[in-house]
Parts: C-alpha cells; structure tokens; sequence
C-alpha cells in the first residue's frame, strides 16, 4: 500500500488525488488535508456567489472524496498542526496544493489606511470565508476604487454594483448581502496601468456590466485603440475589447445610479486621507514598445473611501519547505519541490489560469510519483493515515471528516431553503457544530 498526503483540498488538491487514484486504484491511500473545517478551496470562498454554475465543479470532486481510498481531513493546518517533516515521515509522498490566499500588497504609501483591502479578504468577506468575517468593509462612502483589470477586479466591480434582487439564486452570505444592501457607493472607478488590449478580462465576465439593474458601464472613447488593431488580438480577447468598445458607444443611463468607470492607463500612487482612504493619487501612463506602462508624470486625484486591490495573491511559506520569496510561491522543477514533496495549482505555478488548469498539474505529479514508485511495487510500509491520526490526538487537533462536511453542506442547504440568512454557517465553530462534531 502508497500512503499520500495532499495538502489543501482545492481544485488541485482533488485533481491530484483524482489522478494518484487513477494510477494506483486500491493500492493507495489518499489523506486530503485542509486547515479549514470544509473542503474546495476557492470554489467555495473565492469563485463569486452569482456563479454558480461554475461552483458545480465540486460535484466532480465530491465523487473522489467518495472514493473509499481518499479520506478528506479538514480542520488540519500544515505548519501548525503537523509539520511537512512529519508527513514525510508518514507517507511515501506529499503534495502541497495550499493555494496563494495573501493579498499581495499595493506597495504605495497609504496602503495601510482603513478602507484599503485587499481581494482576498473582500471575496473571502463576502463568499463567508471564516478567516473574513468579520472585515466590514466600508460601504458609507459613495466612490469605491477596484485596482485590476482581470476577472477578480470584474467581481468586485459587480458585486459593489448589483442590487440585492440580483443576487437570487446566489449563495452570497447574509451578512454581505445585508451590508451591500446599505451601501451608499455610487461609483466604481476600476483602474488598470494598461490600456483596453492588455485587459485579463474574460468576455463573459465583461459582458454581464452591460446587463446590470442598476450600474453602467462606462468607458472612454479616447481610451480604445483603433478598431483595425483587434484583428491582432486573439479571438477571446478581440470579443472582450468588443464589450469595451460597445460601452463606450452606449450613451448615459439616467434611470441607472451607479456608474462602473474603466479608467486605463492609471498607475496608483498613493493612497490619501486623515484617519481613512479618501482618495487616490493617480499617474497617467502611456505604453512603451515593449507593453509596460510608464508614467508620464500627469498626476490626478480619484475619490475613494474605498480601494479593493485585486493585484494578485502570494502562498504563504510553510515551515520546513524552500520559498521563493520573490514569486511569492514554492520553488520547483515541474512541480516537484525536494524529494517526495511536490507542488500544484497556484502554490506551484503562481495564481494564474482558470479552475481547469490545475488539472494538468495534478496529472503531471501523479506520473512524477508513480515513476518513482511504481503502482506495482510493494509500499514502503510507512504508517500513513493512522500515524498521522495518532500524532493528531496526541496534540489535541481534532479532523473534520468529509461526512461531517456533507453534514454542514445539508444544514446550509436547509437554512438557505428556509429563508435564514447564510451567514450563520461561517464561522468554524459553527461549521463543526452543524457538522454534529
Ligand atoms: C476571487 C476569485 C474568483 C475566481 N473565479 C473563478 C471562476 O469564476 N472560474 C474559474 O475557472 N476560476 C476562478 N478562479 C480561479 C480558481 O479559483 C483557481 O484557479 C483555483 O481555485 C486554484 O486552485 P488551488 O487548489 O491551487 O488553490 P485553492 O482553491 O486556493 O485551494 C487551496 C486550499 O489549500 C488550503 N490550505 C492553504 N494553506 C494550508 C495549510 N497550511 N494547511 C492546510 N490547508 C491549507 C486552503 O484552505 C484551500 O482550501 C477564481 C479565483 C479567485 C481568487
């Protein structure tokens, strides 16, 4: 028998398993660790409430955690609760799928001020991660700032725009949902360095502003490359600058009150206020040959008593395991960290790409691992599962197993059916006590 331990049960996390379980079947046993008490990741805390039909994917995993060779451990912090030293120790192999949940800092002076908050705790507020509860976010004022131009800076430009009507259907948490509700913002400038082509917007995303009850997209001619210059573009990208170039020629909309206002070649330079974010020093930029922004010393102010940064996210380092501090994620060569320890998903590659390209990863360290201990070879005789357990009950850590998650998910289900507001379910304890621990 292989013993493996994967750590974090997000898309790459069960992608991993998934594959170790293809090559090994029933001569392996899989340990899913997760340090919080509930499994997937960013499909559950990260991928916007409105979307749910992308957070179906968690079907596909739930069937591998089904499996009877992959055990699902939550409430179990790499680091804290058990060092990759002692996994090592337990199982043939461990593979570190722990994400990149840090903000990565704007670096500008004022970027500590109240109102300043990075994407991951403004999503992980308002998806009812446990660690963001609490945040309260400043909705009082009426000028918001989304610092980005990818599909994260897109859901917070949405989320800050929609009318409480529009989240039916969604699995936003109440107590988001009832801030959002009182929000007195007003106008949302979303500010990119670069210009309409250099845009990571996918056209779906892009084309749900213009549908939106009670904001308008806006963007300024001036702004928009010639129109002959897409056909250089990629065809996902030509129909994203469409989406752009159509708000730009849609006149105002009076009966809408919120205004999303794409503002390109912007480079943040500072964040001003006394006690709080009042507003942002801006630098106008123009694109150098090669496609960086460079500023062009043109400053001006934007108002903003709040500025979510959705500039990209770092894995945190793990005890006992190289860090590339620069790239902000564990060092590896094909996703192999040091020996019998490897790396997927945004831990091993940085946080780019959609949901489907952890899979790859997961698949490529599978074949990594099956070549260094073939599914036909007899096990090491390592203690696996039941030595980790051991250790575990020694230092008082108590598992959440995937039945109690399915217990939690059933509660959630029948409060949401019963008109309760979700957010009841966000914090651990109440997790593990819905998950009848
Ligand atoms: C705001 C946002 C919206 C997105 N929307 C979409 C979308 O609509 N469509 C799409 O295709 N993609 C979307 N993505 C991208 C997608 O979510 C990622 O590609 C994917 O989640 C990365 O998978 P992962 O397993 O590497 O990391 P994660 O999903 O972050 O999973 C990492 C897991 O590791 C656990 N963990 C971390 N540290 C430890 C530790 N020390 N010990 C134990 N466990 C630990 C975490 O709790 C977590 O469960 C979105 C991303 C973000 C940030």
């Amino acid at each position: 028998m292989r013993h493996f331990a994967v750590i974090g049960s997000g898309p790459a996390g069960f992608y991993t398993a998934e594959a170790l379980l293809k090559i090994y079947g029933e001569r392996c046993l899989i340990d899913l660790i997760d340090r919080l008490p509930v499994p997937y990741g960013l499909i559950r805390f990260g991928v916007a409430p409105d979307h749910q039909s992308i957070k179906a994917v968690s079907k596909r995993y739930e069937k591998v955690a089904l499996e009877g060779h992959c055990r699902f451990l939550g409430n179990v912090h790499l680091g804290a609760d058990v060092s990759v030293e002692e996994l090592l120790h337990y199982y043939d192999a461990v593979v570190l799928a722990t994400g990149a949940p840090n903000d990565r800092l704007l670096g500008i002076p004022g970027d500590q001020l109240p109102g300043v908050i990075g994407s991951a705790a403004f999503v992980g507020w308002y998806n009812g991660h446990p660690d963001f509860a609490d945040l309260a976010p400043p909705l009082d004022g009426r000028d918001a700032v989304v610092i980005g131009n990818g599909n994260v800076a897109l859901d917070v430009a949405r989320i800050l725009s929609k009318s409480p009507q529009e989240f039916g259907g969604s699995d936003i948490v109440g107590h988001a949902l009832d801030a959002l509700a009182g929000s007195a913002i007003r106008t949302i400038t979303v500010l990119g360095r670069r210009g309409p082509h250099q845009i990571a917007m996918t056209p779906k995303e892009l084309g749900e502003l213009g549908h939106l009850n009670d904001a308008l997209p806006m963007v300024e001619a001036a702004d928009l490359p010639p129109a002959e210059a897409d056909a250089l573009l990629d065809p996902g990208q030509r129909k994203s600058v469409q989406h752009l170039r159509d708000f730009a020629a849609a006149g105002a909309d009076a009966a809408k009150p919120k205004r999303i206002l794409f503002d390109f070649f912007a480079k943040p330079l500072a964040v001003e206020g006394e006690e709080r974010a009042e507003q942002l020093l801006v630098e106008r930029t123009v694109l150098d040959p090669d496609g960086s922004a460079r500023g062009t010393g043109e400053t001006y102010r934007v108002p903003a008593s709040l500025v979510v940064s959705c500039i990209g996210y770092a894995t945190p380092a793990i005890p006992g395991v190289p860090y590339d501090e620069h790239l902000g994620r564990f060092p590896n060569q094909n996703g192999q960290v040091a020996e019998r320890l490897y790396a997927v998903g945004w831990a091993r590659r940085g946080p780019t790409g959609t949901i489907g390209t952890n899979r790859p990863d997961g698949f490529e360290v599978a074949e990594q691992i099956a070549a260094l201990f073939p599914a036909d070879s007899e096990g090491a005789g390592r203690a696996g599962g039941e030595g980790l357990d051991r250790l575990l009950r020694s230092r008082g850590c108590d598992p959440v197993a995937f039945a109690d998650w399915q217990m939690i998910e059933a509660a959630e289900i029948a409060a949401a059916r019963a008109g309760a507001p979700r957010e009841k379910l966000v914090r651990v304890e109440e997790m593990l006590r819905a998950g009848g621990h």
